[in-house]
């Protein structure tokens, strides 16, 4: 089971130490700069308060080029200018960064993360290929920041020294984990049944072609499934049964939830368990987090993935028509930001509490190297 503990301890060390920000912001490099959640990920960079972009990777189609011409934009907001100019890199693991974050391709990420972890820099990543691993953190802070224990762990299982792999979990996961929380803490969960309504950039970029998708509904992502039925969050006894269609919608996943409850609910205790919840001290003083991570709404057409889409930031789940199943006790539907929250968010808070929790460290490049070679002028 991966569950939440207070860290009061840590919480005080990051306000003291956080209160003014970092002297100093930690170097990020985005391995799959270009892709769709790469780009999210360099546009949440601009302006972070803790975190400067000084590194883009991606495939040979891109490197050789800057950002500027490899990448095809896809966010309303221009590319921030000091994405523009960057060199893209090969995944070669001497980039001039603290850490990275990882949007490649699953076809690439699980041994280009496993690279740079051994050389040194710790990887957030966005992909599948070490969400199951057992010393891996699959984190959503709000949930289960106990689970970076792992780090040291996995380093010693590993060989590394200051290298190590975090991930955050599947997009449509990410959701329903944030709304099953307060609900598994408040009356503890039995069954779940799930039917999503995916967006297509979830699909990545070109993701599933126009002919297919326009006027249509997929029901088959492969593999989503499985994920959502085999990353546990809440309780790993529950039983969890998904059905996951793609859909004609740009951004957000929605999902139609049924739940089984352990303990007997009214439903205004249950909206009152979704809108409760509330994180930490700690978790509040993150750059990215939301205080109430669900947000619950009362018109009974919401939520809706144009309209609420970007709720919080894009880092809220947006909860709406609760009521009574008559299979199970309770149904509702959700919404969130599969490329926020499900992917690019999720990733920038993980990082956040990395860096509050003293797993960030400042790499010495070569020019701030004792041992650098005078320059001759
Ligand atoms: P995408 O748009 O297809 O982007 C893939 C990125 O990987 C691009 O930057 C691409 O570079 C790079 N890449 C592909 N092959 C490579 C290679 N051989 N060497 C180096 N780089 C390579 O995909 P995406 O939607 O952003 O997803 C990225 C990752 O996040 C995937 O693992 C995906 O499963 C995961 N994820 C996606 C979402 C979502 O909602 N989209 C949510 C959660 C997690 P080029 O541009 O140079 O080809």
């Amino acid at each position: 089971m991966r569950s939440n503990q207070p860290a009061q301890a840590s919480a005080a060390r990051v306000e003291s130490a956080f209160a003014k920000g970092p002297q100093k912001k930690w170097r990020a490099g985005v391995l799959g700069a270009t892709g769709i959640v790469g780009q999210r990920l360099v546009n949440l960079l601009a302006d972070h308060p803790w975190f400067a972009l000084t590194e883009v990777a991606a495939s040979e189609r891109s490197s050789g080029r800057t950002y500027a011409e490899a990448v095809q934009w896809h966010l309303e907001a221009p590319i921030p200018d000091a994405a523009r100019d960057l060199a893209v890199k090969g995944l070669e693991t001497d980039l001039d960064c603290d850490f990275v974050f990882s949007a490649l391709d699953s076809s690439v990420a699980g041994s280009a993360e496993e690279d740079f972890a051994r050389a040194g820099y710790p990887v957030v990543s966005n992909t599948r290929n070490h969400r199951m691993d057992p010393d891996v953190p699959l984190l959503i802070p709000e949930v289960n920041a106990a689970h970076l224990d792992a780090i040291p762990l996995q380093q010693k299982n590993r060989g590394y020294d200051t290298g190590f792999i975090v991930t955050n979990p599947n997009c449509s996961t990410a959701g329903l984990v944030l709304v099953l929380k307060p609900l598994a803490d408040a009356f503890g969960l039995e069954k779940i049944f799930v039917v999503t309504l995916q967006a297509i950039s979830g699909a990545g970029y070109p993701g599933v072609a126009s002919m297919d998708i326009q006027g249509n509904v997929v029901p088959f992502i492969s593999g989503e499934e499985e994920k959502m039925e085999a990353e546990r969050f809440v309780d790993a006894g529950l039983g969890l049964s998904a059905h996951c269609n793609r859909v004609p919608v740009v951004d957000g996943h929605l999902e139609c939830v049924s739940v089984g409850l352990k303990k007997i609910a009214s439903l205004d205790e249950v909206r009152e368990a979704l809108r409760n919840f509330e994180v930490d001290s700690e978790l509040a003083s993150l750059p990215s987090a939301v205080r109430h991570p669900v947000v619950v709404l009362d018109e009974e057409d919401r939520p809706q993935p144009r309209r609420d889409v970007n709720a919080g930031n894009g880092m809220a789940a947006v909860v709406g028509r609760v009521r009574e199943c008559p299979l199970l006790d309770v149904k509702l539907t959700l919404l969130s930001h599969n490329l926020v929250r499900g992917a690019a968010g999720a990733a920038l808070l993980n990082a956040e509490l990395l860096a509050a929790r003293g797993f960030l460290k400042h790499r010495v490049t070569p020019s701030e190297s004792p041992l650098a070679e005078p320059v001759s002028r």
